[in-house]
């Protein structure tokens, strides 16, 4: 299901509405407040989502919660159950708001099973303002709208396509993280040098594909004072690579698509949780439970992610940075099936793999392997056996991968990993690097 066009017209009203010097303002005040005040802030926030859930959300209404909306606290949230992507998608209408309306999202989901949501009409404003306030986090430069920002991801050009493009609204150039060689490394370089941006933001893998493309022919890039990483877990390795080569330290930062919470790194090296945008808990297995303090549409209450931290062994003393934010764990659990290798031997990011796949609602979930020598299987659970359909997806995995050998298996199940329990998206059988 794709938004309605008077969706996107509410969105777009919304995201002009809200985007505003005085939301602005908050946000940025948000990181400064005392705790006291942050804590005000919160459960002004998420008395107004509790109280959305259990007036107007089937779900939480039929659960008739006791919740003390006069004395209201945080802790009133412990009232509410956890719940997963699976229980919401064996009914979601459930999960509504009967009141709030909003626009339809997907997701791939991390196992591969796509997973539809909505969010309000104004989250992209509220995302733009977020990650705004999280770009500004590095030492020495503070990002400002309209301030120049090469992405080295989201963007997969078609055969014949330039390597780059600029969305010129927001001032971004995003660089193909799909062609990252020795034979393009100049045309990404001029991009670079030409777009006079501070920041260089990609997926993990990106970032680090692309630094070892730089130590390999001895180049320096002059100019970087930001290095942002997200959408993959960023592996010790990969930091250690990347700091060592641009002498500055790596900004990770941690969401979902479902906008519940978003984990930012600030200079000091420390995982600041967006207080003012999502509530987060640790369970006993560390995954990350998050509540959305900005969906009253479709609220997500405390919501396993299935993301695993790894959390503190001892108590923090406040950050150096001076912020208030929380820091609630010490870094996300790697995972290491990130890499793909393309038929000419460029190192390419599966990041991307999953919004390709978005595409093919009838796929129910997939797996892509690379075995040694690059062929690729690819088990797939679908709801259909058509030939033009499944030559489709082949057609869409050549444009990322190139000519390289693409088995299709259907499948009833995808098998999960024996050590992890979770489902692979990918798995790199070969060596890198
Ligand atoms: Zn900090």
């Amino acid at each position: 299901m794709k938004p309605r066009l008077i969706d996107k017209v509410r969105q777009r009203l919304a995201y002009v509405l809200y985007f505003n010097e005085w939301h602005k303002k908050e946000f940025e005040r948000a990181q400064w407040l005392t705790p006291i005040e942050l804590q005000h802030l919160r459960e002004k926030k998420l008395k107004r989502i509790v109280k959305s859930a259990v007036e107007t959300v089937p779900f939480y209404r039929n659960l008739g919660l006791n919740i003390d909306f006069e004395k209201f606290t945080l802790s009133e949230l412990m009232k509410f159950p956890v719940i997963d992507k699976d229980i919401i998608r064996k009914n979601p209408k459930l999960f509504i708001s009967e009141k709030h309306k909003g626009i339809i999202s997907q997701t791939s989901g991390s196992s591969g099973v796509p997973f539809q949501f909505y969010v309000p009409y104004e989250s992209a404003s509220i995302e733009k303002i977020t990650f705004s306030r999280a770009w500004a986090m590095g030492k020495q430069y503070k990002y400002s709208y309209g301030d120049p920002v090469v992405m080295l991801r989201s963007y997969s050009p078609k055969k014949g396509e330039p390597l780059w493009y600029k969305d010129t609204a927001n001032n971004f150039y995003f660089l193909s993280p799909f062609h990252i060689n020795p034979e393009n490394l100049s045309d990404y370089l001029k991009v670079i040098k030409q777009s006079g941006t501070k920041i260089l933001r990609g997926y993990p893998s990106s970032l680090y594909i692309f630094t070892l493309l730089l130590k390999s022919n001895n180049i320096k890039l002059s100019g970087i004072e930001v290095l942002i990483t997200s959408s993959e877990t960023l592996l010790p390795h990969f930091r250690d690579e990347i700091e060592q080569y641009f002498g500055i330290e790596v900004l990770d930062w941690y969401g979902q698509n479902e906008n519940t919470v978003t984990v930012q790194q600030c200079w000091a090296g420390n995982y600041h949780n967006n207080d003012d945008y999502g509530i987060l808990e640790l369970n006993s297995q560390n995954q990350i439970i998050a509540t959305s303090l900005n969906n009253d549409v479709m609220p997500f209450i405390r919501y396993n992610t299935k993301d695993k931290a790894i959390p503190f062994d001892q108590l923090q003393t406040p950050c150096l940075c001076g912020r208030s934010f929380s820091v609630p764990f010490k870094a996300i659990e790697g995972r290491t099936e990130d890499i793909l290798i393309k038929f000419d031997g460029t190192l390419i990011p599966t990041a991307n793999f999953s919004t390709a796949m978005k595409v093919f609602t009838l796929i129910e979930q997939y797996q892509i392997i690379q075995h040694i020598g690059k062929d690729i299987t690819l088990n797939l659970v679908t709801k259909t056996k058509d030939e033009v359909y499944l030559q489709q997806i082949k057609d869409e995995i050549t444009q990322r991968l190139g000519e390289v050998s693409i088995t299709i298996k259907l499948v009833d199940e995808i098998k999960r990993d024996m050590k992890t329990g979770k489902v692979k998206v990918a798995i790199q059988e070969g060596k890198i690097v």
